[in-house]
């Protein structure tokens, strides 16, 4: 099959029903429903808002194709019954009244981004927040955890819209923010952006997080790392589909 897209040359699909052939049917149904009468593709500034509305359509769909929805107990993996990941679900998915808790039963690193939050019971878990759900510089803390805390499993949760992704769009807001803000000269904020940034940016949020689940794998191999999906439109976690 070939779909022709806007002011795009052809796109060749497989016959095969593969994730990304999926992705552009749906790409291309997009573009059927909502490409103007009578436009000239690429010519105009409602061309140029058009393909910008219809790539972050795009970018929303093939990021909700890696994801599945966790509603009820019954879409918890069984794999995980009976244990703080299924818990961790029914405290903040379902709304589970909240239970009392003396000791910690998992830890969660979660993004500092503040349009999240979990909904769960005091004492339960411990948290780390750090930019994008990045724990590289966070290891001793995991240890802690693990050791101290005497937790077994470990909940990594990436987000949608999580602004450690695309830094680079942000170094002059970032720059201008910290001579602004916090009173530093323009040469010293611009260097630690450019030493931090290419540290600190995760490229995309599921990719990253699955990465990072298996990096705390590797390393803590008798604990289960199980990476999870916040999405801020509905304020729920879900699971990550495996290829
Ligand atoms: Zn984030």
């Amino acid at each position: 099959m070939v779909i022709r897209e806007h002011n795009t040359p052809p796109v060749l699909l497989n016959k095969r029903k593969t994730h990304s052939s999926v992705i552009l049917c749906e790409r291309s149904q997009i573009l059927e429903n909502k490409l103007p009468h009578n436009s000239t593709p690429g010519t105009n500034l409602t061309n140029l808002r058009f393909l910008i509305q219809i790539t972050t359509e795009y970018d929303k769909i093939s990021f909700m194709n890696r994801l599945i929805t966790v509603q009820s107990k019954r879409d918890v993996p069984s794999k995980y019954r009976n244990t703080p990941i299924e818990l961790l679900f029914e405290y903040h998915n379902f709304g589970r009244l909240k239970d009392v808790y003396s000791l910690p039963q998992l830890l969660i690193g979660m993004c500092m981004d503040n349009r999240k939050h979990l909904r769960l019971p005091d004492n339960f878990a411990f948290i780390l927040r750090t930019g994008g759900a990045n724990l590289i510089h966070n290891d001793f803390a995991v240890s802690y955890a693990i050791s101290v805390g005497a937790i077994k499993h470990i909940v990594l949760i990436g987000h949608d819209q999580c602004g450690m992704v695309d830094l680079i769009s942000r170094k002059e807001q970032f720059i201008q923010g910290l001579t602004e803000n916090a009173g530093w000269d323009r040469q010293t904020a611009e260097e630690h952006f450019d030493h931090s940034a290419p540290i600190f940016e995760i490229g995309n949020e599921i990719d990253f997080v699955l990465r990072e689940s298996k990096r705390l794998s590797l390393k803590y191999q008798k604990i289960i790392v199980v990476p999870l999906v916040y999405r801020i439109e509905n304020n729920l976690l879900h699971m990550i589909k495996s290829d």
